[in-house]
């Protein structure tokens, strides 16, 4: 995995200073901005020796050695500052970035001192990754001014902070993982003084080329007045191998679906005109529908809002994805409530609609479909009315019948009936003779009483069954025929 980078540079000495006192460095994977001061003489050795020193100290690629190489800038500047009475008192600020490490773990390291800025652009929006080592960035800490009046304040050039004025100083420093379509500017004073945030973000925003970028930027700062020299460089992150891809894997992305995306896979560092000039619209991103070569500055203000769109796109297309996932887990998981749902219902109707008992039905014992007291909005419905009057019922039964005897099936329903019905006539009184043998134990067809009043066909031959063996041991009743007339 390596990170691939364009840079763009500009530097102007301004519309009202005599001399420029900016230094920059654009080296392989080495860049700074030093804004020296210390008067004219001064400031130019200042900004100059920090620079100088840096790139020759910065050895290994690391963050400690960018480091190292900022304190060793500050240890040349104050000796060459006690070398000589012209340059006494004389400083610089410096802000350097760097990219560190290697494969997998490579980062844009970087040191400051003093007020000169490092930005990050990402995803359209500019982030100040330093802090102004100055007394108005003190004092709006403190609140004592608002971010307003610090930009406009006129003390706002005195800095609290630099390299030269003591043999040692502190250093900020920290590291920024790249990511395809990143793009940092590292600048003086001189350009944020003078260019609002509002208006930085558009040309950046806007200059594919980082070039054009940092020259425009420049242009705009001397058009807005020009008080102060201006530098700045902006470094574009044109392909970070393949880490932002990893990255959207790490957070849970389907790869599959990422590996599908069509648009927005870096493509590259091209620099197909050989003229170590690199063509980003077409590195940056392959959008199909975008120009691919370098063209004019209308072709480039609309290739930088695709590249920044088909980010979004991109980003856009993996939300959608997530929420396309989220939305069909979601409907197949409503789905299988669904269908459990209905499942059940359907078992509880099927089962209601599939029972019988035999109960009461104010005093008349009635075969119901159903079970007792109904089953969610299925409510049990009469079967069969039977000519038995609840005041006949042994006791030892009417509870049953009060709360409902549960039947399997509308058979053993009627059988229950029957036998019933022959346990109340064997307990009234005897009118002829008990007989000598026990009914049968199958139930007949003939033995349905006709009082029965039938709405379903009757059983042409009920097996045995579990009722009838619960037939009473007392001696039976009389046959069915001498069941009681309706
Ligand atoms: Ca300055």
């Amino acid at each position: 995995m390596t990170t691939t980078i364009a840079t763009g540079s500009a530097t102007d000495t301004g519309r009202l200073r005599s001399a420029n006192e900016d230094a920059k460095l654009v080296e392989d994977r080495l860049y700074a901005v030093a804004d020296g001061m210390g008067g004219h003489q001064g400031g130019e050795v200042a900004s100059k020796l920090a620079v100088d020193v840096l790139r020759h100290e910065y050895g290994d690629s690391s963050s400690d050695a960018l480091l190292e190489a900022a304190h060793k800038a500050n240890q040349a500047v104050y000796a060459k500052a006690s070398e000589s009475s012209d340059l006494r008192g004389m400083g610089t600020t410096l802000c350097a970035m760097a990219l560190v490490g290697d494969g997998d773990d490579e980062e844009l390291a970087w040191v400051h001192v003093g007020d000169s800025r490092i930005y990050l652009l990402r995803d359209g929006t500019l982030t100040q990754l330093t802090t102004d080592h100055s007394l108005v960035e003190d004092l709006r800490r403190n609140g004592q001014l608002s971010a307003e009046e610090a930009a406009v304040h006129p003390q706002r050039n005195i800095v609290t902070r630099a390299l030269g004025i003591d043999p040692d100083v502190v250093i900020d420093t920290d590291a920024v993982t790249p990511f395809t379509g990143d793009r940092f500017l590292l600048c003086s004073d001189g350009l944020f003084n003078e260019v609002e945030p509002d208006d930085l973000v558009s040309i950046l925003r806007r200059y594919s080329d980082p070039e054009e970028a940092a020259t425009e930027l420049v242009h705009l700062a001397n058009e807005h007045g020009g008080r102060d020299n201006i530098t700045c460089i902006v470094i574009d992150v044109i392909d970070d191998g393949g880490r932002s891809l990893a990255a959207s894997q790490a957070i849970g992305d389907d790869p599959t679906s990422l590996e599908s995306q069509p648009v927005a896979r870096p493509v590259g560092y091209d620099d197909e005109a050989g003229d170590g000039q690199v063509d980003v619209t077409r590195a940056v991103a392959s959008v199909p529908t975008a120009p691919t070569g370098r063209g004019s500055r209308d072709d480039e203000l609309w290739d930088k809002a695709v590249v920044a769109e088909s980010e979004d796109h991109l980003g856009g297309d993996l939300r959608h994805a997530r929420i396309r996932r989220i939305t069909w887990r979601v409907v197949a998981f409503l789905f299988a409530l669904l269908l459990i749902a209905a499942g059940g219902i359907g078992a509880i109707g099927w089962t209601a609609r599939h029972t019988f008992y035999v109960g009461l039905r104010g005093d008349q014992v009635t075969i119901f479909r159903g079970h007792p007291g109904g089953d969610l909005w299925f409510k049990p419905t009469v079967e069969q009315a039977t000519s038995i009057r609840r005041a006949t019922v042994p006791k030892a039964r009417l509870n049953d019948l009060v709360k409902g005897k549960q039947q399997p099936n509308m058979g053993d329903a009627r059988r229950y009936v029957n036998n019933l019905r022959d346990e109340i006539d064997s307990l009234a009184p005897p009118t002829t003779a008990p007989p000598t043998t026990a009914p049968p134990t199958t139930a007949p067809p003939t033995l349905v009483p006709p009082t029965l009043v039938p709405s379903a066909p009757a059983p042409t031959l009920a097996p045995p069954s579990v009722a009838a063996t619960i037939i009473p041991a007392a001696p039976a009743g009389p046959p069915a025929t001498a069941a009681p007339p309706p």
